[in-house]
């Protein structure tokens, strides 16, 4: 049995005024979503105390969208695993490409975040996709083969979500054909010891193309960024049909 996880990333949006704004809009339209699905925010790290206290008793959870692999110490700007559970975050993604991207997020240190996280019970949700021209120079399988073996040395993979996020896929409109996403996410899954954990898809999820995703076999739920932004476009998601 796999678990159906969709999950909002809210990136670098949303003041804690405009985070309380968003769930007065949100929560009464989750009344009707099916209850094994799982719901989870990850705003920036700011609002993570207030949504904490907002969403207690309600079904939503709330993740973080990085964590350091130290438990504490001199790393100026960073936020430990301990810091995010005592105020009761349940996950946190890791690898995200933005992060690899600019902030020189490599495997190795994925690898080492995946295991602080979970050291302190925090699921973590490890992206992995290939650029456009990854795509196009016919890379993309033996690039996320790499991505997993290198990011999963001595993951505990029954604590584990996985999205796989196509980067020419994100903030551009251009979503993977639902097809391809579905073949990609079962090569990862032939990839994993665990037949179990969820894989994501991420990339220009939107409320027009969510019933299509999620119509396919292999996707267990969805890592959505822009459209998680706005409450309507998002509770039609987590609702898809
Ligand atoms: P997007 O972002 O839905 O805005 O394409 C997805 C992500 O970066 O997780």
């Amino acid at each position: 049995m796999r678990k159906i996880v969709i999950a909002g990333n809210w990136k670098m949006f949303k003041t804690q005024a405009e985070s309380q704004e968003f769930l007065s809009g949100f929560l009464p339209q989750l009344e009707e979503t099916p209850s094994e699905r799982e719901v989870v925010i990850c705003p920036p790290f700011t609002d993570l105390s207030v949504l904490s206290k907002s969403l207690h008793g309600s079904r939503v959870q709330l993740g973080a969208q990085n964590v350091h692999w130290v438990e504490n110490g001199a790393y100026t700007g960073e936020i430990a695993a301990p810091m995010l559970t005592e105020i009761g975050v349940r996950y946190v993604i890791i690898g995200h490409s933005e992060r690899r991207q600019y902030f020189g997020e490599t495997d190795e240190t994925v690898n080492l975040r995946l295991k602080a996280a979970q050291n302190y019970g925090l699921t973590p949700i490890l992206c992995v996709g290939e650029t456009k021209q990854q795509r196009d120079a016919g890379e993309t399988e033996s690039l996320i083969i790499s991505q997993l073996q290198k990011g999963l040395v001595d993951v505990d993979q029954t604590n584990l979500v996985i999205a796989y996020e196509p980067i020419w896929a994100i903030g551009t409109g251009d979503t993977c054909e639902a097809a391809e996403a579905n073949r990609v996410i079962g090569l990862i899954r032939s990839q994993l010891q665990n037949p179990h954990v969820s894989i994501q898809y991420g990339g220009s999820v939107k409320p027009n193309n969510i019933d299509e995703i999620m119509a396919q076999p292999e996707i267990d739920g969805v890592l959505v960024g822009g459209a998680s932004l706005e409450p309507d476009g998002f509770a039609r998601i987590v609702n898809f049909r």
